[in-house]
């Protein structure tokens, strides 16, 4: 696990780029402990702020130009504020933000940036989100203007969603606003209502393991899995005329309608619907210091994607199983869109060394690939650094 950068050292990289006395804010990457492919039919979401996050510094300047340095591309890109545009860059996410906050009336002065982050970029911890969040809060301290949380969350994702063109939901962007170390954020994506549930760190660490493999038919998969829950969605909705997304359809509402439902509309809604009911039933779990229940709907979750909705792929599933071998493994399951990307494991705290030696072993055994394996355990949102 890399040490965050200090506010002395992102100043220190700042002033050998820029001259001026910067603030600094600090988003982190996010992983979804459990609730995956329910956000986009108004379910229910869990998931952590990683330690690994994303730092932003910023100072003003007198014209309308922002000029942002990323440490990590190596790279500084110069965007006038009267002519923001898309150029399919990395930068676009800055743009983007700020192209949105002017366009909530906020006037933004020029600014001078410097991004600095141990997100792996690309690697399903949501750097996208960070990078929003933490630009955006130095763009309001810049403008002297301020947001709610909800209100931060929305526009960085209008900011990917309208000017990156990359169509995510809330969920990245409001646990990088909204986490608390300790916890884990249960969102409820129709109503935005969130509670912080205790996941405590002396009980069980998080693991996320990369298998450094992306498919490519992951964009083309994902379209038809939504068209085929939302096909779902309207039979339902002709049988009871009060749902209006997957999330108002009970289990007992859905047995009942089943044989109505054609293969594979009625898999792939069944997932969804499982999947919303396993989130709640895993807070209940967790509030009741049932750690090992709440680890079984993890696993419970891998097998439902798996099999129901069908986004998981080999590299996945060997991931799983060699974790679920392992001593002190409670859960073990995909997480993010799938066909690819990470798994997310609950692992007792005694058994990680292990546990990080052994699943990188087996998995490399099996595919010959090294993954990349992250331990953390639930942190802050987003916040200045000083
Ligand atoms: P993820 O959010 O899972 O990491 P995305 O594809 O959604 O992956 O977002 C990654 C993109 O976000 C990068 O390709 C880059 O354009 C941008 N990005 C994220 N972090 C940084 C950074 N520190 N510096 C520059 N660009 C970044
Ligand atoms: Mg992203």
């Amino acid at each position: 696990m890399k040490s965050r950068p200090a506010a002395v050292e992102i100043t220190s990289i700042f002033q050998a780029r820029f001259p001026g006395e910067p603030r600094a804010f600090r988003a982190p990457g996010r992983v979804n402990i459990i609730g995956e492919h329910t956000d986009n039919y108004d379910g229910y979401v869990f998931p952590i702020a990683v330690s690994m996050a994303t730092t932003a510094a910023a100072a003003p300047r007198r014209d309308r130009t922002i000029r942002v340095w990323s440490e990590n591309m190596q790279e500084l890109a110069t965007l006038p504020l009267d002519r923001l545009e898309r150029r399919e860059h990395w930068s676009d996410y800055v743009a983007g933000v700020a192209a949105m906050l002017e366009a909530e009336g906020i006037r933004l002065p020029g600014a001078d940036v410097c991004i600095v982050s141990d997100v792996p970029i690309g690697g399903g911890l949501s750097s996208s989100a960070a990078l929003e969040v933490s630009t955006a809060m130095a763009f309001l301290s810049l403008a002297d203007h301020s947001l709610d949380g909800v209100a931060l969350a929305k526009l960085g994702r209008r900011a990917e969603n309208e000017f990156v063109g990359m169509n995510c939901g809330i969920m990245d962007q409001f646990v990088a606003v909204h986490a608390e170390r300790g916890k884990g954020l249960l969102l409820d994506c129709r109503t935005l209502d969130y509670e912080l549930v205790p996941l405590p760190a002396e009980e069980a660490a998080i693991v996320v393991c990369n298998t450094m493999v992306k498919h490519e038919l992951g964009a083309s998969e994902y379209n038809a899995r939504r068209a085929d829950t939302l096909a779902g969605t309207d039979l339902l909705k002709a049988i009871y005329p009060e749902v209006r997304a997957l999330r108002d359809v009970s289990y007992e509402m859905f047995e009942a309608a089943a044989s109505q439902l054609p293969e594979p509309i009625r898999q792939r809604c069944r997932h969804v619907i499982t999947e919303n009911q396993r989130v709640l039933n895993g807070i209940t779990a967790l509030k009741e210091g049932r750690l090992e229940v709440f680890g079984d709907l993890m696993n419970a979750s891998h097998e439902s994607l798996r099999s129901d909705y069908e986004v998981s792929c080999e590299e996945l599933d060997i991931m799983v199983e060699a974790a679920r071998g392992l001593p002190g493994v409670l859960g073990a399951r995909m997480t993010g869109g799938g066909f690819g990307g990470c798994t997310v494991n609950l692992v007792r705290p005694g058994q990680v060394p292990v546990f990080q030696e052994e699943i990188a072993r087996r998995y490399h055994k099996a595919t010959g690939l090294k993954p990349d394996v992250h331990i953390t355990e639930p942190m802050d949102g987003a916040r200045e650094i000083t």
